[in-house]
């Protein structure tokens, strides 16, 4: 299970994206911070996130 909470990016924001599939994770959380917050993140960015939880 790969999760990625928002709050954890330094956002005031209850979103968690997670789910079995690396790509399916970086992709909702990707749409959530762009629609959400104005940031785009590259899918890059995305994965270290994930690779040091
Ligand atoms: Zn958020």
């Amino acid at each position: 299970m790969v999760r990625l909470n928002c709050k954890d990016y330094g956002y005031d924001c209850q979103f968690v994206a997670q789910g079995e599939d690396i790509s399916q994770v970086i992709e909702k959380f990707g749409k959530h911070t762009l629609d959400e917050h104005g940031i785009e993140y590259s899918k890059e960015g995305l994965m270290q996130f994930i690779l040091r939880q």
